[in-house]
């Protein structure tokens, strides 16, 4: 039997990307599902990012994963996004279709496949802190899926009104903004409760949102985006009330092995991404 030597690439561009763990989780999904594909991590300054698209194509990448800088400036570059990507105005994910260059959004995808397992976000209230762009991933699919409320809890009142204004206007989102400026308590009306900020991220473990979960339903359901550490101190707050949880590394898995899907036409096994990020995160 012949073998296939030719090697399929991906990768992601960010800059600096020196730490990149979504590169030994997608490593070991090729190897898993028996792929000879290979995922680099490529640091690209935010000037070269044209450059770099074009030698995506010149090199037969099949396709990046985009982070922290271009997320937002990749979309001229391309030549079509995905509908809900254009509506979070923010791309991680790009697919070689041909030599087109198409842009998706898994951030949003990947979490909202972690709520589902607990919940149909459908008719639910959610409090979210943040108005970055992981917040602006997860709540434009929240508003999609059906959530009957999108209060945004954020520190920078500038940032959290135009989050606000976008989810009303451009999905018709039922949202409001609340301004952080003293301890947040989560209410007994609220169904989920999401940490979308950087709050609790690798170095700073001990930080915790300025939030209070006392007059919280004994149902509410706490999600934090952080993964490293998976554990963080809301997550641990919530286990130690009682309350059911959904940590960060649920979503990175899940965005991850939606791209791998979108790339490779081929199933992704989950339980190997997620074992290869715990190893890399030390849990
Ligand atoms: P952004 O920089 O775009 O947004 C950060 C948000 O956090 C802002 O709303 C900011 O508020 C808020 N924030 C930061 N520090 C504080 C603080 N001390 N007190 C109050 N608010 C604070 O980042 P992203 O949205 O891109 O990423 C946020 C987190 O999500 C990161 O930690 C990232 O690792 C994680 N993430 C996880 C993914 C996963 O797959 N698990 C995927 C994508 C992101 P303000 O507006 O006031 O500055």
């Amino acid at each position: 039997m012949a073998v296939n030597y030719k090697e399929e690439l991906v990768g992601v561009f960010g800059y600096p990307v020196a730490e990149n763990p979504t590169c030994v989780m997608q490593n070991a999904a090729f190897a898993a599902a028996g792929l000879f594909w290979r995922y680099l991590t490529i640091e690209v300054k935010p000037e070269d990012l044209p450059t770099a698209m074009q030698g995506l194509r010149a090199l037969g990448f099949r396709g990046i994963n985009c982070t922290i800088p271009h997320k937002v400036a990749v979309i001229p570059l391309l030549d079509e996004v995905a509908p809900d990507a254009k509506l979070i105005g923010a791309v991680n994910t790009i697919r070689r279709v041909g030599d087109k260059l198409i842009g998706e959004n898994t951030d949003g995808k990947g979490f909202m496949r972690g709520l589902r397992e607990q919940l149909d976000p459908a008719g639910k209230r959610v409090v979210i802190l943040g108005a970055g762009g992981a917040a602006r991933a997860i709540t434009v699919e929240l508003a999609l899926a059906g959530a009957s409320e999108l209060i945004v809890v954020n520190r920078s009142h500038e940032r959290g009104a135009g989050l606000v204004a976008h989810l009303q206007t451009a999905v018709k989102a039922n949202a409001r903004l609340v301004d952080w400026t003293s301890t947040y308590a989560v209410g007994g009306d609220v169904d989920v409760l999401v940490n979308a900020t950087s709050i609790g991220l690798y170095p700073d473990v001990d930080a915790m949102p300025d939030v209070r979960l006392d007059g919280a339903r004994g149902d509410l359901l706490v999600c934090d985006v952080i993964p490293n550490p998976p554990n963080t101190p809301l997550i641990k707050l919530a286990q130690g009330r009682g309350l059911r949880t959904i940590n960060g590394l649920a979503m990175l898995v899940y965005q991850g092995s939606i791209g791998f899907e979108m790339w490779t036409g081929v199933q992704a096994d989950e339980g190997v991404m997620k074992a290869a990020l715990e190893k890399e995160f030390g849990v």
